[in-house]
């Protein structure tokens, strides 16, 4: 089995790279990254014949580089499955050339199914290429609905709560970078554990879910589990809920999306005794995730609005220039702006993505 890494250098790429060294099935064929050169050749190093690709600048030791270096890299190893190891917006447009050329897309970048919607869906089902998710909740639902004969009223996906889940509501507008780049269970990078903190993560999940696995936005809940053992649920017409438990270990979901239906014996034996708290999550703490739900109801350019705004915004919060609280507020002010109902293709989806950064950064001027 032919793979390809795109991201390789990031969190998902690296634990990836972990569980290809394990398989003995799998050959590495090619890795790319977005400007991390050393990390790459450091790759090349440890797969000798993989072939690399940077997006971002140019190089001589590189194989593929420039604009068009993730295409022509897939082109010349033509892999069975490619990972989607890239985080933000920029996923869409490779995860769409992924799917021209892999039979399967283990697919970590969930702001390609968010801003990608149904278009980016049909796109890779056009291409005869199938998706498996990455995302631990998401890799956790399809688990839970494979095979599952009755019918499923109710999906639920956990959430950690993040960093801040104990602190004082009022004292949140204070809290340093820093203070939320501590996540108590996954290791990850600094966006999504901003967003684990705020929840927007979380509200991009639950739109990752409805377009996975087509139930509505309130056939969706979300229920906060400290202990990061129970990654979803189902809930059945009796009753009865079925869940999904193992060790918070990326490796454990990007290992069954490439091996599926497989599981492989690769990780250490995990038990899951112990507590399993499992708590209501308050919209007045993580009102992001409220807006989730609102907007999944509107349309196709308001969750791209939603994800674009939000980079801008924890990017800023990031560098210490937008309070902790500031993030909601930014996306929700740049949702006021009227968004196209409909986005049938991905200039259309990139033009709002572009505006809705635009607007996001004029107002954070604005603000400091
Ligand atoms: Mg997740």
């Amino acid at each position: 089995m032919k793979i390809v890494v795109l991201g390789a250098t990031g969190t998902i790429g690296k634990m990836s790279l972990d569980v290809i060294d394990k398989l003995k099935d799998f050959k590495l064929v090619g890795v790319s990254a977005n400007v991390s050169k050393d990390e790459l050749l450091k790759i090349k190093r440890r797969f000798p014949k993989v072939k690399t690709a940077l997006s971002g600048v140019k190089d001589d030791e590189i194989d593929f580089c420039g604009e068009n270096a993730i295409e022509e890299l897939l082109y010349s190893t033509l892999p069975d499955q490619v990972v989607v190891g890239i985080s933000g917006f920029m996923g869409l447009k490779h995860a769409l050339t992924a799917s021209k050329y892999a039979k399967r897309l283990c697919l970590a970048n969930k702001e390609s199914i968010v801003a990608g919607g149904e278009f980016f869906l049909k796109e890779v089902e056009k291409n005869d290429c199938e998706i498996l998710p990455v995302d631990s909740e998401h890799s956790a639902v399809y688990q839970l609905l494979d095979g599952e004969k009755s019918r499923v009223k109710k999906i639920i996906l956990t959430a950690s709560g993040g960093a801040l889940r104990d602190f004082p509501i009022e004292k949140l507008e204070h809290v340093t970078p820093s203070q939320v780049l501590k996540h108590p269970v996954w290791r990850m990078g600094a966006r999504i554990t901003v967003d684990s903190a705020t929840m927007f993560n979380k509200g991009l999940e639950v739109m990752e879910a409805h377009f996975l696995f087509h139930f509505e936005a309130d056939d969706i809940g979300v229920m906060v589990h400290p202990q990061g053992k129970i990654h979803a649920m189902i809930e059945l017409e009796d009753g009865t809920f079925k869940m999904h438990v193992s060790r918070a270990d990326m490796r454990i979901p990007i290992s069954y999306a490439m091996n599926y239906p497989k599981r492989m014996n690769i990780f250490e034996p995990f038990s899951p005794l112990g507590k399993m708290e499992l708590l209501e999550a308050d919209y007045k703490r993580y009102p992001a995730l409220k807006l989730a739900y609102e907007i999944l109801k509107t349309g196709d350019g308001a969750r791209v609005v939603y994800n674009a705004a939000d980079e801008i915004a924890v990017d800023a919060f990031l560098k210490e220039e937008i309070r902790f609280t500031q993030i909601y507020e930014v996306v929700n002010a740049v949702l006021q702006n009227e968004w196209p109902e409909k986005l049938n293709n991905y200039e259309e989806i990139e033009n709002v993505d572009t505006k809705a950064r635009e607007i996001a950064r004029e107002m954070i001027k604005r603000w400091r």
